[in-house]
């Protein structure tokens, strides 16, 4: 499963970062996971608890921010919200895309104490 290893790697971020700064756990994380960033969100929230057990991840409040998946059509340039990944330019039909928002996957913050 995708969502465990991504899990997996966010814990391991996030006691790095424990470590580093000597502090003993993580109080919350807010992540930003983007609408076409290809996570499925019923498989995260079933990875997270599993892979956060035993790590000072485990009492974090967590947060999740989803983006909106926005992008400019190459052909027309126009901007427009991609509700599926394969979702044509709604103005000319074009399927060549720039992505500039909602492929995140990243640790927007996160307090240590
Ligand atoms: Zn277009």
């Amino acid at each position: 499963m995708h969502e465990l290893t991504v899990v997996q790697q966010i814990v391991k971020i996030a006691d790095e970062t424990v470590l580093k700064e000597q502090a003993r756990k993580v109080l919350n994380i807010t992540l930003e996971i983007g609408e076409c960033s290809g996570i499925e969100m019923g498989a995260f929230d079933f990875a997270w608890p599993i892979a956060v057990r035993d790590s000072v991840l485990e009492y974090a409040d967590l947060k999740v921010i989803r983006p909106k998946a926005r992008a400019e059509c190459q052909q027309c340039f126009s901007s427009f919200t991609k509700h599926q990944p394969y979702d044509p330019c709604p103005k000319c039909g074009s399927f060549i895309h720039h992505l500039y928002q909602g492929n995140e996957l990243k640790i927007k913050s996160m307090n240590i104490i």
